[in-house]
């Protein structure tokens, strides 16, 4: 029990306004722009966006998406590589579907307008290699701008459809009514229209008869992330007011090498490519020593979760002092950088690093969720009319850890499932029974969200510790006694409640599998091929399901010694 319970509504004003549509989408990159794109022909549907429609993860997608077009590899290859970087906790049924459509969703983008580098004999798109792949599959735009022409061909085709956008406007809580048969229905969504400063302008209610929770991840629940600001788990802890599971949410993607900015950075990360390793460039820690030697075969250039580990492991011993970055040094390049890397090289810039002469601090940040609300490849959760798509929805694809360029891929995939579906037949008309706003309900105050963020990167980070867990679990039981509201106070509150499930998971995991790894559990253990649901229950405590049985426990207790795992043997870059 916590002493702080976590709100069940966000608190706001009372309503003023109302809205009816058929279909509404919560978020606007890769997943919600392909479902209102495939539902509008025949349906009104409504985009709710928080932002501006590329404020999310989609637009900053640097490799491209993973699709079967070339006639030497195989569906089997790409089921395969998505199975093996899931370290056993893939769905392999929504596996299958989603290799199965991803080459008719590339083509679909394609027909659409997205402009994907041709390849040299101009007989298509150029198809690259990342890390876990075998085979060439990877589509790209403008070398590593593959998310922004993403996001450009279905914001155009979304609109030019008559898919109505609603911008600055932040999905507060679902509205549900009682079904025919006498069960719970989504009916609609709680909205604040904001101004850019995050201040509330109004608050309506959208009515629909599909909800549909596009809100991507929760890269921002971290200090130290990749992902853009609008990144705050909205959708998740939306979900989870509503009563619905979230799952696998312990198994969050590290990327090893974004740009470290001081103890004292907050927000997106610039991303230090692979690509820089792959021209030779060598990590040293604090005391200038070489943090890959010996580590693993392929040194600098191992796989993403193994050079994201062993930073960690550096960085807990403190050499020299600094515990918190180690160093990129690609000055063998001098000028070459520049020009081989003009993005990387503005970055540097900006934080005062010539990376030609200067070794460039780094460090591992949030970059992937791989769970989320439960949900199948069609979107359906367990709460009729209410789908979630995309990276806030869990559907087995990605397991314990995602394949490289899957995850946008499933965007387009699912989000057009969903759309099609919705297309075909709406679910049940029922209206909704909740109350409006209650003016007693309090919040996470904003300020306390610096001390999530530094506690889940510090604690929660790439390697835990049974000990760093349960300072987490303690840090986090933070007072919610704000009384003012705004995209400020909702955000922090959405923070928290996706932290402490975030915690509670992880805390229930006792083995390392995929891309979650404890100091106290060298591996995987059988046992544990299972998954762990979070909810929150009517207190607004999280209680997490799906752990083994005691005996099954044991045999991971078993295991314990405080050491580092090793890496394990299907550790992919991804
Ligand atoms: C730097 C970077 C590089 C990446 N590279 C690749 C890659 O090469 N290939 C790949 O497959 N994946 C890549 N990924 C991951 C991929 O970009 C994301 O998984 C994917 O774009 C998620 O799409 P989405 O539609 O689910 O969510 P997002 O694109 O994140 O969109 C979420 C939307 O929800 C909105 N929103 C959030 N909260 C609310 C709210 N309360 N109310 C209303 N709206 C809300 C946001 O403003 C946004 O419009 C990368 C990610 C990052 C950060």
């Amino acid at each position: 029990m916590t002493a702080h319970p976590l709100p069940r509504r966000l608190a706001a004003p009372p309503a003023t306004w109302s809205r009816d549509v058929d279909v509404v989408v919560l978020g606007s990159g890769a997943a919600g722009l392909s479902a209102a794109l495939a539902a509008r022909p025949v349906r009104t549907a409504l985009i709710v966006t928080k932002d501006t429609l590329d404020a999310g993860s989609t637009a900053w997608a640097q490799g491209g998406l993973a699709g079967v077009l070339d006639p030497s590899d195989s569906l089997e290859n790409h089921v395969r590589d998505t199975l093996v970087a899931g370290a056993g906790l893939c769905d392999e049924a929504n596996v299958r579907t989603l290799v199965a459509e991803a080459p008719k969703a590339l083509r679909y983008l394609m027909r659409l307008g997205a402009a994907f580098d041709p390849s040299h004999e101009g007989t298509g798109p150029a198809l690259t290699r990342e890390g876990g792949h075998s085979h060439n599959r990877i589509v790209h735009s403008g070398g590593d701008q593959s998310g922004a022409e993403v996001q450009r061909t279905l914001d155009e085709n979304a609109v030019a459809a008559g898919v109505e956008v609603m911008d600055r406007a932040f999905a507060l809580d679902l509205l549900v009514g009682t079904n025919t048969a006498g069960g719970r229905q989504a009916a609609g969504v709680r909205i604040a229209r904001i101004d850019a400063a995050g201040d509330v302008v109004s608050v309506g209610v959208v009515t629909a008869r599909a909800v549909v929770i596009a809100t991507g991840g929760y890269g921002q629940v971290f200090a130290s992330t990749s992902n853009p600001p609008a990144v705050t788990g909205d959708g998740l802890a939306l979900a989870l007011r509503a009563g619905l599971p979230a799952r696998d949410i312990e198994f969050v993607q590290f990327h090893p090498t974004v740009l470290w900015r001081g103890p004292d950075a907050k927000g997106q990360q610039a991303l230090i490519s692979e690509a820089v390793r792959g021209e030779g460039a060598i990590l040293f820690d604090g005391a200038g020593e070489r943090v890959m030697l010996g580590v693993h075969p392929q040194e600098d250039l191992a796989p993403r979760d193994v050079v994201a580990s062993a930073i960690s492991r550096r960085m807990a011993s403190a050499p020299a002092g600094v515990d918190d970055h180690v160093f990129l040094d690609a000055t063998h390049m001098g000028e070459r950088f520049y020009t081989r890397f003009p993005g990387i090289t503005a970055a540097c810039r900006d934080a005062g690093i010539d990376p030609a002469t200067d070794r460039i601090p780094v460090a591992p940040a949030a970059h992937y969720v791989c769970g989320g609300v439960v949900a199948g490849l069609d979107g359906r959760t367990e709460l009729p009319g209410l789908y979630a798509v995309g990276e806030v929805a869990c559907t087995g694809v990605h397991g314990a850890n995602r394949l490289a360029s899957n995850s946008l891929t499933e965007g387009v995939v699912a989000g057009t499932r969903v759309g099609r579906d919705l297309a075909w037949e709406l679910p049940e008309d029922v209206g909704w029974t909740e109350e409006d706003g209650d003016p007693t309900l309090r919040l996470v105050d904003p300020d306390r969200r610096t001390t999530v963020r530094t506690t889940m990167s510090r604690h929660v980070g790439v390697l835990r510790t049974p000990e760093g867990l349960d300072t987490a679990g303690a840090a986090l039981d933070l007072p919610v006694d704000s009384a003012g509201w705004g995209r400020g106070a909702w955000e922090a509150t959405n923070l928290l409640t996706v932290a402490r499930s975030v915690v509670a998971a992880a805390t229930t995991r006792t083995e390392s599998r995929g891309c979650h790894r404890r100091t106290d559990h060298t591996g995987p253990v059988d046992d544990w091929l299972v998954h762990l649901d979070v909810r929150l229950d009517h207190r607004g405590e999280v209680v997490v399901a799906g752990a083994p049985t005691a005996a099954a426990r044991a045999v991971g207790v078993a295991s314990t010694a405080s050491t580092v795992p090793p890496d394990p043997p299907d550790s992919r870059e991804a």
